[in-house]
């Protein structure tokens, strides 16, 4: 099954206007806020045990990602790493501590009030309390028991326009965007960045969909389509649903083709 992204590359007109009113319109909003629509971040953050937009997740203890298939019971990390150590029985295996920085979620730094986000999450300290718990040589547990620490304010949000993370440190990124945009550098000198900040796709997440840089005729016409299919019983893929916001957000499409999101998602 697959995504056809029909874009139209007109740009934002009355009608577009008129047509995003005419959507959100019809739009139920109080059912939309329970699926997840956060509509200030522009994201939708769908509940894991979602009737037809959920998913299940891996068996392995402390594991969240989804199975490779209804009958799969590992996701494609963990089916490597059964692999790797030996094909143990499952229900073992299932049982055995997954490496935790295999996790890319973000979190807040540990330091009480602190509203940086960590590093990563074997570090679980921002950028600044990093530094100064490397200073001070101290682990982790005897640097939170400090009573000296300061919080610290949020940077502000990285500039990736698809983007709902915070900036970690000087650079106007978060940590992924900031990497990416090295390589996409290298890959390419003459990069034009602020094209490349209007169309460089979130970070993955687990059940989170950016609708940020979409035209709000895409987004009401993505939206609707959803309301749709829920309200006729049919599940929704979110990493097709995904697909399709990049790929929008990437052509700079003003609409799409409505029927695409009935029939191939
Ligand atoms: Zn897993
Ligand atoms: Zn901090
Ligand atoms: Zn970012």
């Amino acid at each position: 099954m697959s995504v056809a992204v029909v874009p139209n590359f007109v740009r934002a007109r009355d009608a577009d206007t008129a047509e995003a009113a005419r959507l959100w319109a019809a739009i139920d909003q109080p059912r939309l806020r329970d699926l997840g629509w956060d509509h200030d971040r522009h994201v939708l953050i769908v509940a894991r045990d979602h009737p037809l937009m959920g998913w299940k997740t891996c068996e392995v203890q402390g594991c969240d990602k989804k199975k490779g298939t209804a009958r799969e019971p590992l996701c494609q990390g963990c089916r490597k790493r059964w692999h790797q150590s030996g094909r143990p029985p499952l229900d073992e295996f299932f049982h055995m501590p997954k490496p935790s920085w295999r996790s890319i979620g973000v979190k807040p730094c540990e330091v009480p009030g602190c509203e940086r986000p960590w590093r990563t999450v074997r570090i679980r300290l921002c950028a600044a309390h990093w530094w100064q718990q490397r200073q001070s040589g101290q682990s982790l547990t005897a640097f939170l028991a400090r009573t000296d620490l300061v919080a610290l304010g949020a940077l502000g949000p990285c500039l990736a326009t698809a983007c709902y993370r915070d900036r970690v440190g000087q650079m106007p990124y978060c940590n992924s965007h900031d990497q990416r945009l090295r390589v996409a550098r290298r890959a390419d000198p003459d990069l034009d960045v602020g094209m490349w900040r209007a169309t460089v796709s979130e970070v993955v997440v687990r059940g989170e969909v950016s609708f940020r840089g979409l035209h709000p005729r895409v987004v009401g016409e993505v939206l609707f389509g959803i309301q749709d299919r829920l309200t006729r019983g049919m599940a929704t893929r979110e990493e097709l649903l995904r697909q399709l916001c990049i790929q929008a957000r990437a052509s700079g499409a003003a609409t799409l083709d409505i029927f695409c999101i009935g029939v191939c998602v």
